[in-house]
């Protein structure tokens, strides 16, 4: 299977494992998280997104485990993560979303809002629907519909 951290011969510094809701059981993945430059490489890798062509938010939040209720199985993760106190998408824990490929995903992209450190412990979120970038709190991007802890 190809290996970004090969490329880079660099191991991430941490990683979520990310898994889908009972609706979406076959979504899974990673995002890594890779020190480079002044912050961090974030590489997502997804499979059975539920869209063939869909538009998925992905955000880090402030809550460190994917639980939650039997009708909100990842309410527990929060808000976003957010420790300077700014509005979306200006939060530490905004990232680009991710575009399904026939149900697969794959990106990297570079931020300088937060060194790995600084995200291990909480999560990574992925929505149901695109993030919109303006609205408040969290850019009305629906349902939390797949959950990582990063460690
Ligand atoms: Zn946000």
């Amino acid at each position: 299977m190809f290996s970004f951290s090969r490329i880079i011969c660099q191991r991430p510094c941490c990683k979520a494992v990310i898994h889908g809701d009972g609706k979406f059981h076959s979504l899974h993945g990673t995002v890594s998280f890779i020190k480079a430059y002044c912050g961090t490489l974030v590489v997502t890798e997804l499979y059975g997104l539920p869209s063939p062509d869909g538009v998925y938010a992905m955000h880090i939040h402030n809550g460190a485990e994917c639980t939650g209720t039997e009708s909100a199985p990842f309410d527990n993760v929060g808000s976003h993560l957010n420790p300077d106190n700014t509005t979306h998408p200006f939060h530490m824990g905004d990232l680009p979303a991710v575009f399904s490929n026939n149900g697969y995903a794959w990106s990297a992209v570079y931020t300088d809002r937060f060194y790995p450190a600084q995200v291990i412990g909480h999560t990574v979120i992925i929505h149901i629907s695109p993030d919109d970038y303006r609205t408040q709190p969290s850019g009305n991007s629906g349902e939390k519909i797949a959950c990582g802890e990063i460690r």
